[in-house]
């Protein structure tokens, strides 16, 4: 007697061994296996098939349970473990009556084949341009576990284009932007205003008002990690890596005993910032693997392998979210207040230049758009309307006005002012 908890397996295998109708049948998921069941019944005769539901355990009581049932969780939970173990998962053995199987980096592909090949080949791009932007060694790279990465890319609730700008450390930080338009975007820290906004200061701003979330992600790495029963020497490398980092200290790797370091020294090659970018190394999921292992403790859904490194990833990836609406804040106002002040800022800062450019316009045209200073302006027009209509109407008159003068000088023309010098204003018509 058999007794298996897939219903599609026992179908498949009920029907008994054949060759496919068509080449491309062979890549439908986990077919090596089910021909290799079907092989082997075969040749064992009067087997009967039971079906087992399986993880009775979830909605029963062990003490309730049939043998088969506690049998079935049993095999499970070896198996979980046996998949756990770093090599076996990895490579599968090629199956008696399977002629070739696809194997990509070291790692068999056992379904999907066409999906992931394309993937695969996508995917090299982006990781040859993260390898450029960030340093990272052939090895480094390597060693980053996408899978979890992935995992987690596809499972975070946060916005697509929020998520990539920051995976690809393109976020409208004012070092950026300030390229774009130095007048209208400032280069500065809108928290701090101390400092140029790179993408590192956006985390590393040591503002106090940013107190509150770097303690808010050291006890949400705490507690996850404490929550999935992983080793404490595991979370206080996670939590002082990335702490250190934030705060532009080495890594203190001698603080840690030696058969922690190969740990260390993978992830420093890949770099302690890519713990926020979710870019862990796969020496991360295999010392969390032994250490249960060794313990005893429980192989469950979350504690280890892809699932629990992806959760991590997505826990840190929301409290970088957080932190990004937190600068928005202080960069574009939180209040109708704020909001205002920050854009009359804005507005002055153009004006400003345009007072910069006042004495490469006409002297008619001086006399005509501009005040004597622009506190004069400020002051005789004090309200956000006024001096966004001034803005509105002059900028563009301004800039046309210098284009054309330059033309005349550079053509060695006299203009109409230089023979007839304007009047003061209010004793001709404006
Ligand atoms: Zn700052």
């Amino acid at each position: 007697m058999m007794m298996m908890d897939s219903f599609r397996l026992l179908c498949m295998v009920s029907i008994g061994i054949h060759s496919p109708e068509f080449p491309n049948e062979t890549l439908s998921p986990s077919w090596d296996l089910h021909q290799a069941i079907s092989r082997e019944l075969t040749n064992l005769p009067n087997v009967t098939i039971h079906y087992i539901k399986a993880h009775q355990d979830r909605t029963t009581s062990n003490a309730e349970l049939s043998t088969e049932a506690k049998l079935n969780i049993e095999a499970d939970k070896l198996a979980e473990e046996a998949y756990s173990s770093s090599t076996f998962a990895d490579q599968v053995p090629l199956i008696p009556g399977v002629s070739a199987q696809l194997s990509i980096n070291g790692k068999t592909i056992v379904s999907k084949h066409r999906v992931i090949a394309r993937d695969i080949r996508r995917t090299k791009a982006i990781k040859l341009r993260i390898q450029e932007q960030t340093g990272m060694t052939d090895q480094a790279l390597e060693e980053v576990d996408w899978d979890s990465h992935t995992m987690a890319v596809g499972r975070s609730q946060l916005s697509q284009p929020f998520l990539v700008k920051m995976l690809h450390q393109i976020l409208p930080v004012g070092m950026l932007i300030h390229r774009y338009d130095p007048v209208k975007y400032t280069i500065d820290c809108p928290t701090c205003r101390e400092h140029s906004e790179t993408y590192d200061h956006l985390f590393q701003c040591c503002h106090p008002s940013r107190a509150g979330w770097k303690s808010q992600l050291k006890a949400t790495l705490i507690k996850f990690t404490d929550d999935t029963n992983s080793h404490h020497l595991l979370q206080d490398i996670l939590v002082t890596g990335i702490h250190n980092w934030i705060n532009g200290l080495p890594f203190p790797t001698n603080q840690y005993p030696p058969d922690w370091h190969e740990l260390i020294d993978s992830q420093s090659q890949i770099g302690w910032k890519q713990l926020l970018l979710g870019r862990f190394s796969v020496k991360w999921l295999e010392y969390q693997a032994q250490h249960l292992r060794i313990n005893k403790i429980p192989f469950t859904n979350v504690n280890h392998g892809p699932v629990w490194l992806s959760t991590l990833i997505i826990r840190i990836w929301n409290h970088c979210y957080t932190l990004w609406e937190s600068r928005n804040k202080d960069k574009h106002g939180h209040d109708t207040e704020t909001k205002r002040a920050v854009l009359l800022a804005q507005v002055q800062r153009r004006m400003a230049v345009m007072y910069e450019l006042k004495n490469r316009c006409f002297p008619s045209d001086r006399l005509k758009w501009f005040h004597s200073t622009l506190d004069e302006h400020i002051t005789k027009e004090p309200h956000l309307y006024q001096q966004q209509a001034w803005l509105e109407t002059y900028e563009p008159m301004i800039r046309r006005t210098i284009h054309d003068r330059d033309r005349v000088i550079q053509q060695r023309l006299h203009t109409i002012d230089e023979y007839f010098p304007p009047l003061p204003v209010g004793t001709a018509d404006r």
